[in-house]
């Protein structure tokens, strides 16, 4: 492959408008940004920490973050930046690295950082503190601590709400499970159990658990916030990590990594209704192939929205309580104008979801001197 080639790799009509690596050998940091497309306004994106991110998965992430915004109706483009490391160091040299990564792109002003999986609002505070932008802070210097309120929790139960019209089945009553039980997981199995589902499976990188009489959420979240893994829940059936995608349930909910469901387990599924928190869960083949089967896809940059309008609302002085009614307001409007699209124009929900947002984003441009930056 040559440089030019390996470069540009990712370049096409929206973006991305800059990718650059940060590298210090002298305490080992290694990070990359990626800024896709800014045309309606400076981009907000996680900083990702993670011992196997890469600069594809960053573009993706930046891209989906575009999307994502641009679906929201925000004034912000998108962005992404990913840090290579454990994410469970020590405190110390977490910090470290966190704020070398922020002073390295202290001057890359059109990138607002926002917390991801691997970060959460303290690591925003340091970031703040280096280079005076950071979203996702900590309430006592002015933040909205959106990990903390699940706030992209929130939206999803809004998605899943919305997107159930469209199902043979209700709310209350349904099983559901849950894959990744951390901050974006264990908020949306909270307000979903406050409708009545039931968690019956959930997990995280260390194992999961299962009960077809459900889990107490709480209880889970308590195991969390112990350091230990909703494996260890006593009331559950311990299962393998990866044997989530087996359960017997009508919703599932990615909230971990990306791509956990391609073509080699996408058979396995058993859910009517996937509702995705997490960024990029499934490969576009098996998005694809669960459409195909009837399975109802809500697309991950509508329906976890959540995180990002309730941050973009903390950076233009907002309000805790007027964050969750826009989030409410705005992931339930897109799931319906997504979900009806879909079915009018006889496509994939990510399709219309892409189509909607894409036209946001070229109007934006039409309204730039240069086009996405
Ligand atoms: P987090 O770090 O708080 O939680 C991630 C959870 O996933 C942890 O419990 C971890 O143990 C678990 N996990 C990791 N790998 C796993 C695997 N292979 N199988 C099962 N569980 C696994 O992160 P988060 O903030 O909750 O983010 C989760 C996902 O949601 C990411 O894709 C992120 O990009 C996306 N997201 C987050 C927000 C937000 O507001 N935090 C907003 C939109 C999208």
């Amino acid at each position: 492959m040559t440089a030019s080639h390996d470069v540009f790799e990712f370049a096409d009509a929206l973006g991305p408008g800059k990718i650059i690596h940060v590298h210090e050998p002298g305490i080992g940091l290694k990070g990359t940004l990626v800024v896709d497309n800014v045309a309606a306004g400076p981009s907000i994106g996680g900083l990702r920490m993670a011992p196997d991110v890469s600069t594809a998965e960053c573009f993706r992430l930046a891209r989906a973050m575009t999307m994502k915004n641009a679906a929201a109706g925000l004034s912000h483009g998108g962005g992404k930046s990913v840090l290579y490391g454990d994410p469970g160091m020590p405190r110390e040299r977490k910090e470290q690295l966190v704020r070398a990564m922020a002073c390295a792109l202290r001057d890359v002003r059109d990138y607002i950082f926002g917390p991801d999986m691997g970060t959460d609002e303290v690591c925003m505070a340091w970031v703040k503190e280096e280079i005076g932008r950071a979203v996702g802070l900590p309430s006592e210097i002015g933040g909205i601590p959106l990990d903390e309120l699940g706030a992209t929790g929130w939206g999803v139960r809004a998605a899943t709400e919305v997107a159930i019209e469209h199902c043979d089945f209700e709310l209350a009553g349904a099983r559901f499970a849950v894959q990744g039980f951390g901050s974006v997981g264990l908020h949306a199995a909270r307000f979903l159990a406050e409708k009545g589902a039931l968690l019956v499976a959930a997990s995280d990188s260390r194992g999961a658990t299962a009960s077809p009489k459900g889990l107490d959420v709480e209880a889970l979240a308590e195991l969390k916030r112990s350091g230990k893994s909703v494996a260890d829940h006593p009331d559950g059936r311990r299962l393998d990590r990866d044997a989530l995608v087996d359960v017997e349930c009508e919703i599932w909910i990615p909230a971990a990594r990306p791509d956990v469901l391609h073509e080699e387990n996408m058979r396995r599924l058993k859910a009517k209704l996937v509702v995705s928190g997490a960024n990029i869960p499934m490969t576009d083949g098996a998005e694809r192939y669960l459409h195909e089967q009837g399975v109802l896809c809500v697309p991950d940059f509508i329906a976890n929205a959540g995180g990002v309008i309730c941050a973009a609302m903390e950076y233009h002085g907002s309000t805790e309580s007027a964050a969750f009614a826009a989030i409410e307001e705005k992931v339930r409007d897109n799931t319906a104008q997504v979900l009806a699209n879909a079915r009018k124009g006889g496509v994939l929900p990510r399709q219309a979801a892409v189509a909607l947002s894409r036209e946001r984003v070229e109007r934006a441009m039409s309204y730039r001197r240069w086009s996405i930056f």
